[in-house]
């Protein structure tokens, strides 16, 4: 066995689509979930030394799993260990495997402001960083002061301000690994605080589709318009292939109907920056990743 030692964190063919918004895919090949930083850093350290890839999942809401599957490893940061979110004065530290919504809530909860802006996005703090993730004008970047990051050479590194950069939907933060973010907040007090991110909850819930899973957001928004707007201009709201349709509401989100495949979705995303492309001459620039 590949992984001799750690059956008890890698399992073999994990189907995938239970671990991503689209609920769509095949299995990867090898799935660990480690459950401390020593068990991560073997599994890094095979996968070097036996040249396996290996991807880290977070919350899985930005990434569409191919029907053919992943090679190698994917590895998933969901143990206690991975989760912890401390707070110490207006700053606060969450793993990488923390859900975004726990960081939201504990921060509006001690009366610390900024980060509920970014309240009912899916996903996973390490998620949140790498992709910049915002709304309501506001991203994580603002307020990211220290990440923690593990390199596909095994080794642990702390990366302040200063070398962190941060731009639309993007960071310079390219490490194998976010084990974790500190961030620096305003105090405020809770009660107004809790108040306002129940608005902006309101907000955020209005700009996307109602119901969980089987869906995702597909494109950037660039250039000033927003690729809902496009999507729409371009007259493919309801669009379908196969299985797989443009939600009439929210333009920028394929929903996936029983019987849709990844290959479904990929067709869609293909006919969608196609089309936009011929009829407006504007190239959507895709924010799901495909694995
Ligand atoms: C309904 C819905 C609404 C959304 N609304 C918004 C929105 O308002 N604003 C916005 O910006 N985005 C939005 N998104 C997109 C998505 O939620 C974010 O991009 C989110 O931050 C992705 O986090 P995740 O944990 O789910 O990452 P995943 O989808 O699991 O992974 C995304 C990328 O991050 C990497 N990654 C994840 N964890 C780690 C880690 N610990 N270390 C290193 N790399 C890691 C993965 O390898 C992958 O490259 C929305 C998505 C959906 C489905």
């Amino acid at each position: 066995m590949l992984f001799e030692g750690l059956e008890h964190i890698v399992r073999e063919q994990e189907p995938m689509a239970r671990y991503t918004w689209f609920r769509l895919g095949g299995a990867a090949e090898y799935f660990a979930e480690p459950t401390n930083r020593t068990e991560l850093l073997q599994i890094i350290e095979i996968c070097r030394t036996e040249d396996i890839p290996i991807r880290m999942l977070g919350g899985g809401s930005k990434v569409l799993v191919r029907d053919e599957g992943v090679p190698g490893v994917v590895v998933r940061l969901s143990a206690p260990a991975f989760c912890e979110i401390t707070v110490n004065d207006a700053q606060i530290t969450a793993g990488g495997g923390a859900r975004l919504g726990h960081l939201v809530s504990t921060a509006v909860r001690d009366g610390l402001s900024g980060l509920e802006q970014l309240v009912g996005i899916p996903g996973t703090v390490g998620g949140a960083v790498r992709g910049n993730v915002g709304a309501n004008h506001g991203d994580i970047g603002q307020y990211t002061i220290q990440v923690e990051v593990l390199t596909r050479a095994g080794d642990i590194k702390t990366r302040d301000r200063s070398e962190l950069r941060f731009a639309y939907r993007k960071t310079n933060i390219d490490e194998l690994v976010l084990l974790s973010a500190t961030f620096a907040l305003e105090r405020e007090e809770p009660h107004a605080l809790a108040k306002r991110m129940q608005k902006l909850w309101i907000l955020q819930k209005a700009a996307q589709p109602d119901g969980n899973f089987g869906m995702g957001a597909i494109f950037k928004d660039s250039g000033g318009s927003t690729a809902a707007s496009l999507i729409e201009q371009a007259g493919l709201k309801g669009t379908r292939v196969g299985d797989a349709k443009v939600n009439d509401r929210h333009p920028n989100f394929i929903e996936v109907h029983p019987g849709a495949s990844a290959q479904d979705v990929i067709r869609l995303i293909d006919l969608l920056r196609t089309r936009v492309f011929e009829q407006l001459g504007v190239e959507l620039e895709q924010d799901v990743e495909i694995w």
